[in-house]
């Protein structure tokens, strides 16, 4: 019988042989580097932990089923994560991205993948066809739905349409709405990236990243470049991880419903000149993630009228938090220009929209009635 969704967080399909024989309900914490072996030319399955640890193996399984993936790799952060996808590529294969990324992406691409002979081709794919960027050496297609500020939707199949006719490999970094409520490769992608420091983890008390796979032989190619270069997710950071999958459908259930609430406060404010939720009826994407996600998500980006109101509120939210990042239970209020995306070109930065007076919100699972009382106290002239 196939597990739902809800119940996939909690319960591995097929049962872990040593909880079977010690009754453990929480999987646990195997804290060893190595594995001693029955004899010559035998193994328990387990050699060395860079390889693979079962509290590892476990939350793999767990975060493969939630994505229908054929394999999940986990790594020590989510950059780590994507760094090991770029290792697919060879010197002069060319990857098209979408504009809008998260900045450490950007800065990976520009910094590193460029140095390495990879081309990167930016392309803003809610709006365009890839199809007309393509050369001969393009070998892949990376973006993020809903994107990260600017919140823009990408139609996921329109591009793994594209992407299958030219053998190209579709990657999808699916953090923001995490596995509960979108999985690509349903929808064609070859590749799913998460930064499981966001909502897989949910608390934000660790880093940690996953490559999931679509088929058995792209899991193996993950699986041969994380043992090789190693940053692998550790056996007590990979439980943290698994507890807190436990509560991802409860977490992003509360959450989103609170950003919905958040949204709309924030559409009445006359302070406020636009807010950018794709559960908003107005939002460009909202059909388009109608049916391709089952939820809108808890991330909302809003543009102030003037840019000293940013000042007051970042100072004067106290419930909200001031901080990077996103996805855990506390709502945090970031800055995009001067945090995550400080180091994206101004250029760049300008054709997205994000300037001096865009601020984004990771909403958490509070009670909405404090969230709005904080921000409303925010807003208050000083
Ligand atoms: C945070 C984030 C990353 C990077 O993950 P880390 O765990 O911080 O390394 C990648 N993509 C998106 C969309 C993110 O939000």
């Amino acid at each position: 019988m196939a597990y739902r969704i809800s119940t996939k967080c909690i319960h591995a399909e097929g049962k872990s042989p040593v909880c079977d024989r010690s009754g453990a309900v929480s999987f646990p914490i195997y804290q060893s580097a190595t594995f001693a072996h029955p004899a010559l030319g035998e193994s328990t399955g387990y050699d060395y932990s860079r390889l693979q640890n079962p509290t590892r193996e476990q939350v793999e399984i767990i975060v493969a089923g939630l994505e229908g993936g054929k394999d999940a790799v986990a790594f020590s952060s989510g950059m780590a994560a994507i760094g090991a996808v770029m290792e697919l590529f060879l010197p002069g294969d060319g990857l098209i991205v979408d504009e809008d990324l998260y900045g450490g992406s950007v800065r990976l691409f520009s910094a590193i993948s460029a140095k390495n002979g990879i081309e990167i081709i930016p392309v803003n794919l809610a709006k365009e066809n890839p199809e007309q960027y393509l050369t001969k050496n393009t070998k892949g297609i990376f973006f993020e739905t809903p994107t990260n500020p600017m919140m823009n939707v990408i139609d996921i199949q329109s591009i793994t349409t594209v992407a299958k006719a030219h053998g190209l490999l579709t990657i999808v970094d699916n953090t923001f709405l995490s596995p509960y409520l979108q999985n690509p490769i349903a929808l064609g992608a070859d590749l799913v990236i998460h930064s499981g420091t966001k909502y897989l983890g949910g608390h934000n008390d660790t880093l940690a990243g996953f490559v999931v796979a679509s088929t058995e032989e792209l899991g193996e190619k993950i699986r041969y470049i994380s043992k090789t270069v190693g940053a692998c997710l550790s056996p007590m950071d990979s439980w943290l991880i698994l507890r807190g999958i436990k509560t991802l459908a409860l977490r992003m259930e509360k959450a989103q419903e609170n950003a919905l609430k958040l949204a709309r406060w924030l559409e009445e404010r006359p302070e406020v000149l636009r807010v950018i939720y794709p559960g908003l009826p107005g939002h460009p994407g909202h059909e388009i993630m109608k049916k391709q996600s089952r939820g809108f998500g808890a991330m909302l980006t809003f543009e102030v009228a003037d840019r000293k109101l940013v000042e007051q509120i970042l100072h004067k939210t106290r419930l909200i938090l001031f901080a990077e990042s996103l996805g855990g239970v506390e709502t945090l209020i970031t800055y995009p220009i001067t945090q995550t995306h400080a180091e994206v070109p101004a250029e760049r930065l300008a054709a997205n929209g994000i300037n001096d007076r865009v601020l984004r919100l990771s909403v958490g699972i509070e009670d909405s009635l404090d969230l709005l009382a904080d921000l409303e106290q925010a807003f208050e002239e000083a």
